[in-house]
């Protein structure tokens, strides 16, 4: 008897069903909306709990209503709202409550893993385990990033966590790449062609690895606008080079590595070869790229990343849809204010930004 009542209590009519899925994505749009707006020093998992509890209220609901295509509908939206603010708890409860009303649609029904410093998403049949495991590979990445150079901030948006869309497909047409269009966070997107290991480069020679460091550099730097090329794509290689050079050097790496060997092919030591056939300059990729291994080698990576850290803390650089953008001649001004006196390092951003 009791089941009964509660079930016709919980019977809403479509656009009652619409609604509640509106408030929920709408709190979670609201919230966002003001944290890029004044991020401060809130993280994702602070901001992640200011969700009104009314806003979580309509969702326990949604999660009680009965069958029908709105609901599906309302669920999917809920499903993608609780990804933009790293409710994780509420996007597996979507998803169990999904995958019950369509039990054989596990593999269509995308997962996703958090992690302190990024979500993960797993599209086209993805399983957590593979999320897990590649959550190794990027720690270990961004690890090394921390390592080498020791850039604050990841995401465009302050405080934000990285996402990357992990989507197993039948062929690799693309390499990765950084999706700049969302609102909210930095994301890159990486295309999976075996569901059960990450293996680089791939059969028929894709560098997974190598473009997943590569594209953080992206992430943390944008340069070349439309009509202006200022590091001709150069900073990204420089980056993803650096780091996969710099995992493979470790003296005990770990075990993820060991399907990882792009630095057979790509690692700064052979560009730093290839660069002796260059001078340093500002005017095409090879020249941009032998100025990037001279400012490594001779005024350190560590420099490069505060330079750019006290930037982003002034507000140095243009924003195209929150993106950060630098020129060389604000760079050129924040590196000089990083090396102070030590005159040996001037003198090489003197001659370097000519
Ligand atoms: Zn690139």
């Amino acid at each position: 008897m009791l089941h009964t009542l509660l079930f016709c209590a919980i019977a809403l009519a479509p656009a009652d069903v619409a609604k509640l899925a509106k408030h929920y994505t709408d709190s979670v749009h609201q919230l966002n909306e003001k944290h890029a707006r004044d991020p401060g020093k809130e993280g994702e998992q602070e901001l992640a709990r200011k969700l009104p509890a009314d806003a979580q209220k309509a969702l326990e609901q949604l999660l009680a209503e009965k069958s029908s295509p709105e609901l599906e509908r309302a669920l999917e939206d809920c499903s993608e709202a609780a990804l933009d603010l790293d409710r994780l708890e509420d996007f597996q409860k979507i998803r169990a409550r999904r995958l019950k009303d369509t039990p054989g649609d596990a593999a269509k029904l995308d997962t996703a893993l958090s992690r302190p410093r990024f979500v993960l998403r797993g599209v086209g049949g993805l399983d957590e385990d593979y999320l897990k495991s590649f959550a190794e590979v990027l720690e270990g990445v961004l690890g090394a990033y921390d390592e080498v150079f020791g850039f604050a901030e990841f995401s465009k948006v302050p405080g934000k966590k990285l996402r990357v869309r992990l989507r197993l497909v039948d062929k690799i047409t693309a390499p990765p790449h950084f999706g700049p269009e969302f609102p909210y966070h930095s994301e890159i997107d990486f295309p999976v062609i075996d569901a059960h290991e990450l293996a680089s480069p791939t059969a028929d020679g894709k560098f997974l690895f190598y473009g997943l460091c590569h594209e953080l550099g992206h992430v943390i730097a944008m340069w070349d606008t439309p009509g202006k090329q200022e590091d001709f794509h150069t900073w990204a290689h420089y980056c993803g080079v650096t780091i996969v050079e710099h995992l493979a050097q470790q003296k005990s790496p770990p075990k993820w590595l060991k399907k990882l060997r792009d630095a057979q092919w790509r690692s700064l030591a052979k560009e730093r070869e290839a660069a002796k056939e260059h001078k340093p300059g500002l005017d095409s990729d090879k020249a941009v790229m032998a100025t990037w291994i001279a400012l490594h080698d001779r005024v350190g990576p560590k420099v490069l990343a505060a330079a750019m850290n006290e930037m982003d803390a002034k507000e140095e650089c243009s924003r195209v849809n929150r993106v950060r953008y630098y020129t060389f001649k604000a760079f050129k001004k924040a590196l000089l204010r990083e090396v102070g006196k030590d005159e040996v390092k001037r003198k090489a951003v003197e001659e370097l930004f000519r």
